[in-house]
């Protein structure tokens, strides 16, 4: 549909770790990127803050150029004494998809920041790379003559820029922007020791109270520990994360840890909000999807049925409509659900379906030796142990059904394109599956997929068995759930306008 321009223009900064499509590990770069876009369109000033890492695709920045050269505030801690010092900075302009990208990158002669061939797990300390990316944002808009009205910080890597904007810069020039933060993922909340602060440019010490940046985890506590997360939540004006469940499980359950007590202070529980992401649907589209063999809409069907038949091909599957695909794309950590995936292959080929994954990450070992010892060969299951974009779409486009048993999901988007793409979810009903995925079987007329609540193999069954079961037995009806599926619009246009809400707040006094 056509989006309004919003009646004011304002001008946003994100500063981010990720960035999709080429600096993207996970949905955290999805995100920036989708949410950038539809603001653009809104008729906003967006930029976005990004670590020049040696691995981004230089080809695929337009016109990429040099803007300048700064000395950014670094410090550290040495014999007990902080040592100022600084940190020759480049900033290169440029668009990424057409977005304004500001790429910074410190001086390699003397560090090897940001250096690597893939985003996270270079050689660096991640911790000072982006507590010093931190500090250079920052200092790069004050010496800019920036003054957006709202700087967007984005995850833990980023929660030392409200703390080092409210203390450091707030009052020496850079004075007009409030300071948003979204949490993307509470699972790794930035922990820091107070001497690791310095990295900054500033000593921890003035952030080490229980009303700022202290760590108060009761287990293991440390009390030289100060917690990035605590300290963004508390100096920031906002606070987002990208679901109302999980928005509400940090509050009420498990999913912030001891975060929970920072969150439901009654000055933060107030600025705290769960906005559900979008997805990219230029870029998600079984229309106009250049990665796959077949375009297809709700009234044409016809070349979902191609794209599975060509999957199965080339896969070297048996090639059949009638056995249903349970594709299952994921990183492989912990959170996704690993041993409920594991079973899932199983119970599926016992159930007469097929099963691919792709799957991504260090818990790799045992699905490649499933593959070798109990699937070589197999005419029904494909386990892929690598990152594939490419891969990713066709089996989307291929897939009868997306699995995503997570055992905490702050949002999910893999069901989200899934639904686009006409397949219908399986997932584990927590975060931001629970608030996208209604259960056929409890609403049949919003219901758009299966759902289950507990963590073990038979919760599990309970959903995959009855999906199965109607794919076998009511193809008509599953048919028009896929067709429904990809009728529901999770465009951005409408979460963005959510953050479009925050942002005019905030720039309203
Ligand atoms: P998370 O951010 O926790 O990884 P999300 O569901 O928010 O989970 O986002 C995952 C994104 O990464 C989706 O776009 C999904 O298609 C993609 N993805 C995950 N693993 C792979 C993989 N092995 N190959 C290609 N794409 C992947």
């Amino acid at each position: 549909g056509t989006v309004l321009r919003d009646q004011r223009s304002l001008h946003v900064v994100h500063m981010t770790a990720e960035m999709a499509p080429i600096a993207k590990v996970g949905g955290l770069g999805d995100v920036v990127t989708g949410l950038a876009r539809a603001c653009l369109t809104r008729g906003h000033n967006v930029e976005v803050m990004l670590p020049f890492y040696e691995s981004l695709p230089e080809d695929q920045i337009d016109g990429l150029q040099h803007d300048r050269d700064f000395d950014c505030p670094k410090g550290r801690v040495w014999d007990g004494r902080m040592q100022s010092g600084s940190l020759r900075t480049s900033v290169f302009r440029g668009k990424i998809d057409g977005i304004p990208v500001l790429l910074l990158r410190p001086d390699w002669g003397s560090c090897n920041i940001f250096r690597g061939g893939r985003i996270y797990g270079g050689s660096y300390n991640e911790l000072e790379a982006y507590l010093y990316f931190s500090r250079a944002c920052l200092e790069y808009l004050k010496i800019s003559g920036r003054q957006p009205e709202v700087i967007h910080a984005h995850e833990w890597q980023l929660s030392a820029v409200p703390m080092l904007y409210w203390d450091v810069y707030h009052a020496s020039g850079l004075s007009r922007p409030r300071v948003m933060l979204t949490i993307h993922n509470m699972d790794n909340s930035g922990e820091c020791r107070q001497d690791e602060f310095a990295y900054t440019g500033m000593p921890g010490e003035a952030f080490a109270t229980v009303d700022k940046a202290l760590d108060e985890r009761t287990i293991g506590h440390n009390p030289e520990r100060l917690c990035l997360m605590k300290g963004g939540i508390i100096y920031s004006n906002a606070v987002t994360t990208v679901s109302p469940t999980y928005a509400r499980e940090a509050l009420e359950g498990g999913a912030a840890g001891w975060l929970r007590s920072t969150l439901a202070k009654p000055d933060v529980a107030g600025k705290f909000k769960g906005l559900l992401n979008g997805i990219d649907t230029a870029l998600w589209d079984p229309a106009t999807d250049p990665l796959i063999p077949a375009p297809f809409t709700p009234e044409r069907l016809e070349g979902k049925a191609l794209c599975k038949r060509y999957l199965q091909q080339g896969l070297g599957l048996d090639v059949t409509p009638d056995k249903p695909i349970v594709a299952c794309i994921t990183r492989l950590v912990p959170q996704k659900g690993i041993h409920l995936i594991r079973h899932a292959v199983y119970r599926t080929a016992e159930l007469g379906g097929q099963f691919l994954l792709l799957g991504s990450g260090h818990a790799d070992g045992d699905f490649r030796s499933m593959a070798a010892h109990d699937f070589s060969d197999s005419p029904d299951v494909r386990l892929m142990v690598m990152y594939s974009e490419e891969l990713a779409h066709l089996m989307y486009a291929a897939a009868d059904m997306v699995l995503v048993p997570s055992l905490f999901e702050p949002c999910g988007l893999t069901q989200l394109v899934a639904m686009r793409y006409g397949a219908v979810p399986i997932v584990r009903s927590t975060g931001g599956l629970a608030d996208t995925v209604t259960d056929v079987d409890s609403d049949s007329e919003v219901g758009n997929g299966y759902s289950f609540g507990g963590m073990d193999n038979a919760s599990l069954n309970t959903a995959l068995d009855r999906a199965m079961q109607t794919f076998r037995e009511d193809r008509q009806r599953w048919t028009e759930l896929s067709r429904q599926n990809m009728r529901i619009d999770w465009s951005w246009d409408k979460s963005a306008r959510s953050y479009v809400d925050i942002y005019n707040h905030l720039a309203s006094y």
